[in-house]
């Protein structure tokens, strides 16, 4: 029999869905809302109704589906699907995997968002099936999924791997969504880079970044480093200050699992050469030798399909 996986991919504002087959071809994609009315409470049910009439619309027999891995963002205890929290959807102590397991009947694995993008990427992405592999995503905040010798480190209750709210600022610093503060979160996502971007302008430096503020009403981490490869020195010292504190955090990361690959994913991460090029520097610099020479850092292929894939891996590790 042709034995299919279905991957799922919950996001705050869409959700992913993917049928892949067990050799890991993607058949079908596609993406439904995320409805967060009701505390959210009708999701399991809008993913089910969606899978089943594309199934139905496919003509895929329902029986060669293997079963379904799922990513929630927020805290999962991956040995009973329960999604403790999760701010972005409205969760709390939501048992997402039992209430899919009782609509589809169907094996159900769910795990953290950024732990199954790392899987994703690791099956079919810039990862190559390493036994062990940091993979970072560089968006709105920080998430990351920690790979080592061939399994994702969950944790005593799902949180390991949260190198976003590593402490880098320990003296202060910005305020982090979870509720702290100098979080790498706070300095290397997205929006920590925009922030040290409209900071810079609001102190008065002499930067290209103010006719980029007034011009567009606001600064991305992409005008940041574009700036900075055209010669702006204030843009040049936040990629500095971006790329060391991100390099000083891995290092140290590093150092627990000895990883062959780290994989940087993300919006920011679109900047390539230009942000791996001192990454690389950085990390040189804080790790040991020994764990320099046996990593190497690479961008990640998949972008947004890593989840589905990452999903669809899950039920394939379950079922092989
Ligand atoms: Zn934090």
């Amino acid at each position: 029999m042709n034995r299919k996986l279905i991957g799922v991919d919950i996001g705050g504002t869409t959700i992913k869905i993917g049928i892949i087959t067990y050799e890991g071809e993607l058949l079908h994609k596609w993406e439904i809302p995320t409805d967060k009315r009701n505390s959210a409470n009708h999701i399991p049910e809008d993913i089910w109704n969606s899978i089943q009439d594309k199934l139905t619309e496919q003509h895929i027999e329902r029986t060669s589906i293997v079963g379904i891995g799922v990513g929630a963002p927020g805290f999962v205890d991956t040995s009973t699907g329960n999604v403790s929290v999760a701010v972005n959807i409205g969760w709390r102590n939501f048992d997402l995997g039992q209430a899919m397991h009782e609509l589809s009947k169907l094996p159900v694995y769910v795990d953290n968002d950024a732990n199954i993008a790392a899987v994703g990427e690791n099956w079919k992405g810039s990862g190559n099936l390493a036994e062990n592999i940091i993979a970072i995503t560089l968006g709105t905040g920080v998430g990351a999924g920690i790979i080592a010798n061939g399994h994702v480190i969950n944790g005593t209750n799902g949180t390991a791997g949260e190198i976003g709210h590593i402490t880098v600022e320990p003296e202060g610093g910005a305020p982090c969504n979870c509720g702290r503060t100098g979080c790498l979160e706070t300095v290397t996502s997205a929006t920590g880079i925009a922030r040290q971007a409209k900071e810079a302008v609001d102190a008065g430096k002499d930067t290209r970044l103010k006719q980029r503020l007034e011009r567009n009403q606001l600064l991305t981490a992409k005008d940041v480093f574009d700036l900075a490869k055209e010669g702006d020195k204030v843009s040049q010292s936040i990629v500095a200050h971006v790329t060391d504190t991100l390099g000083y955090a891995i290092a140290n990361v590093a150092t627990v699992i000895n990883p062959s690959k780290i994989v940087i994913g993300g919006g920011v991460s679109k900047a390539g050469e230009d942000l791996l090029r001192p990454l690389r520097y950085a990390f040189e610099k804080y790790a040991l030798p020994r764990i320099n020479e046996g990593c190497e850092f690479v961008i990640a292929a998949l972008e947004n399909d890593a989840g589905i894939y990452g999903g669809a891996y899950l039920v394939k590790q379950n079922h092989s």
